[in-house]
């Protein structure tokens, strides 16, 4: 639900934008969010300059992008040269377009067969087909030797739900089996469908590491993950990239397993595994010792190598706001060379994937960089790296701002791009969360397209990419998932063309420039970015998060540092 004032806001937007509509013949120029110089500057987001993007990015020189490779670096080079071609300063480290990091590889040799016995009993799971392991640590070596299995339902401690499933039994040296996403059967619990940061991978590995887990295996089914197994088996295989580990604690083994596998694994301690999930359901629920032992030790091959975020700013053009910045990111990376497919290719290009989001935030960027008079606020054009490594690249923005989280007005995300043509909606990740959603609405509205929540609420879209390493420091943060209502088409295609995109395309080398793209859509949502950037950045205030958001306590105490340590901040 919005709150009174952000509707307060969204009408007042409303009803300036109409004003100006009215007024435009007499109203200076830039009085209203959608200025004629806006307008003529939009001229420059077109199908050609995202097309040409798109192809050289997704081209198979770059090699899939892949963090530190040869096709980083090409990709690297390429974008300080656009940004610096559209005329953004250098905004990187010692005065470059780079903020480098340190990102550790792990290449794991997982074995091709993982053993879980019960007394004489025992269990063999087969690599690829049935489970997917990496490592948890950054060793040479990472192991579990002899641990014994626990059921521990979702794996989730929530005391604002009055919710802890693993009720101070010791889990120490266990591994821990759990059932993926969070409750959601019940809208006052965990949100409903909406999927939480307790129903993501990332926090039950690392609550379970906290329980003093040696590993922990989460059941894999489609609807609970919100991506097929092909994605685990993609996504976690090959050399894995981190950010050097801090004092956290950590698991030794991090892993997945099929539904049926799972079955397998608890069948063999003579128990049902339907059983088990229903009985997860109870607040009562406690963790159940399946009695079942295993182990498993591999090797890593570490290596510790750099990539790069690539970041240019505008300057904002008021001496009072040009100090808060608007960012806009999108990741530059993707999956590099992996597996081959069917046909023998063995290129990520990753068109979709991140390609297009980086194409419309040039076009973006190049748009408001184009207008008379730069916007109040400052504008930062954030290619973030290794993404599809668990956002690497943001999260090491966010723990090294550039400026200030206090100063940082909003995020703008762009993570994929509509292919699919002229879309009547707009399907806009974030709904609810902040004063955004009257930016949002507004810029629609221009658009004559409708806003649409997350329609697919339970796949935790929020979470999932760049913007939610933004949203972790109190920045309020969006981007724009696929629409769904093409112009010309049934009412059920757009539906058909995601899930084709989300079987074999989505992490697969299939996801390449084609004919069968349509651009027309992606120009109108750059052109929605580059509106809902500008009226942030030309307005009196900054956004903020709804009243009793998650993230809305990061926010205040980002704004409090601030205040405290006002012109050292930078
Ligand atoms: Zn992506």
């Amino acid at each position: 639900m919005l709150s009174s004032k952000v509707q307060a806001l969204a009408i007042h937007l409303v009803w300036l934008s109409m004003g100006f509509v009215v007024t435009a013949c007499t109203a200076p120029e830039d009085a209203g969010p959608f200025s004629s110089a806006g307008e003529k500057a939009i001229e420059g987001i077109t199908e050609e300059l995202l097309i040409g993007i798109v192809e050289v990015l997704a081209s198979d020189e770059y090699e899939g992008r892949g963090p530190a490779t040869a096709g980083d670096k090409r990709t690297r080079r390429y974008l300080a040269q656009q940004l610096d071609a559209i005329g953004y300063l250098p905004a990187g480290d010692n005065g470059g377009w780079e903020q480098s990091f340190d990102i550790i590889g792990i290449n794991a040799t997982v074995p091709d067969q993982w053993s879980f016995t019960m007394g004489e009993e025992e269990l063999v799971l087969q690599r690829w087909d049935q489970f997917i392991a990496a490592s948890g640590v950054q060793h040479a070596t990472a192991t579990i030797d002899a641990a014994e299995v626990v059921f521990v339902g979702y794996g989730i401690d929530a005391p604002e739900y009055d919710w802890n499933d693993f009720k101070g039994q010791d889990l120490n040296g266990k591994v821990l089996l759990i059932v993926n996403n969070d409750p959601d059967w019940d809208p006052g619990l965990f949100a409903g469908d909406t999927r939480l940061y307790y129903g993501r991978w990332d926090y039950k590995y690392a609550t379970a590491a906290q329980q003093g887990a040696v590993g922990a295996i989460i059941i894999h089914t489609a609807p609970s993950a919100g991506y097929p197994w092909q994605v685990v088996q993609t996504s976690w295989t090959g050399e894995q990239f981190e950010l050097p580990a801090g004092a956290e604690s950590r698991l030794q083994v991090v892993s997945w397993v099929t539904e049926d596998a799972a079955q397998s694994l608890v069948s063999l301690a003579g128990k049902d595994l339907a059983e088990l999930v229903e009985s997860a359901k109870e607040r009562t629920f406690r963790p159940v010792s399946l009695g079942v032992t295993t182990s498993l030790t591999f090797s890593n091959a570490l290596s510790e190598v750099s990539t790069a975020n690539v970041l240019g700013i505008l300057p904002g053009s008021d001496p009072e706001l040009a100090d808060e910045v608007v960012i806009y990111t999108a990741h530059h990376d993707h999956l590099g060379i992996g597996v081959a497919d069917d046909t023998g290719d063995t290129i990520y290009n990753g068109a979709r994937d991140n390609a297009a989001g980086v194409a419309q935030v040039l076009a973006i960027a190049n748009a408001l960089q184009s207008l008379p008079q730069a916007p109040k606020r400052s504008i930062m054009i954030l290619f973030v790296a290794a993404e599809e490594q668990g956002l690497l690249g943001s999260k090491y923005y966010a723990a090294h701002p550039t400026v200030h989280p206090g100063r940082i007005a909003a995020n703008i995300n762009y993570d994929g791009g509509n292919i699919w043509g002229k879309s009547r909606d707009v399907s806009y990740i974030g709904l609810g969360k902040s004063s955004l959603d009257g930016v949002v609405r507004t810029v629609a509205e221009r658009q004559s397209r409708i806003v649409k929540p997350d329609l697919f609420p339970d796949r935790g879209m929020y979470y999932r990419s760049d913007q939610f390493s933004f949203a972790h420091i109190g920045v309020p943060a969006m981007y724009l998932g696929k629409p769904t209502d093409f112009v010309g088409r049934s009412a059920d295609w757009g539906l058909q063309q995601i899930q084709e995109y989300e079987d074999v395309r989505y992490h697969q080398p299939g996801d390449e420039l084609t004919d069968s793209w349509f651009f027309e859509g992606m120009v109108d949502d750059a052109v929605f970015g580059f509106w809902v950037g500008l009226m942030i950045a030309n307005a009196a205030e900054m956004p903020s998060w709804t009243p009793g958001d998650e993230f809305e306590a990061a926010r205040k105490a980002a704004l409090a540092e601030l205040a405290e340590i006002g012109g050292q901040a930078p």
